[in-house]
């Protein structure tokens, strides 16, 4: 008889980055997470407030309601969610509410990130419920995805703007301004 295979954070991590791809290949930003629950994972979801014209359709709610649902209820206190960016401080509640155990990161947010890079919100005491937290899990693979995908959004974006240039006289910018 063989034990079932329970992942390991790792694998777990490479599950979330498989859902981010699929975010990348939507045009969304890519953000990939998984839930998992005793060594298996239960739901994924990856980042798609563009496409469900949702602005709370981040990776963690996609997946966090695809849980619940599963599971019939509203609190996942045995729960475990993996995800390839510092949460923001709505899906950091989100999970909070429902009594995650333990979330894992990959990399760091600057922008809107609440695990210690804009506030510190499982670091409050005062809250009612305390989640575990951990980052910099395959940090570089998870960043290096985000970086690829702005780096084409800002390319496409140029390629927009010299077009409009070309265009001269129709209304585009003149010849050699690019409009940054
Ligand atoms: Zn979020």
């Amino acid at each position: 008889m063989t034990a079932p295979a329970v992942l390991n954070d790792e694998a777990a991590m490479r599950l979330a980055l498989a859902q981010a791809t699929q975010a990348h290949a939507a045009g969304e930003v890519p953000v990939g997470a998984v839930i998992v629950l005793n060594g298996e994972v239960i739901a994924s979801g990856f980042n798609q407030p563009i496409s469900t014209h949702d602005p709370t359709a981040h990776a963690e709610v996609v997946a966090l309601r695809a849980a619940a649902l599963r599971q019939r209820n509203y609190r996942l206190p045995d729960c475990e969610l993996f995800v390839t960016l510092e949460p923001c401080a709505m899906c950091a509640m989100a999970l909070m509410h429902a009594r995650f155990k333990r979330i894992v990161f990959g990399a760091t947010d600057p922008k809107t990130g609440v695990a210690g890079s804009v506030l510190d919100l499982f670091g409050y005491r005062e809250l009612n419920h305390q989640t575990l937290i951990e980052g910099g899990l395959l940090g570089e693979e998870c960043g290096d995805l985000l970086r690829s995908f702005f780096r084409e959004r800002r390319a496409q974006q140029k390629a927009l703007r010299l077009a409009a240039a070309e265009a001269g006289g129709q209304g585009g910018l003149p010849p050699g301004v690019d409009g940054a």
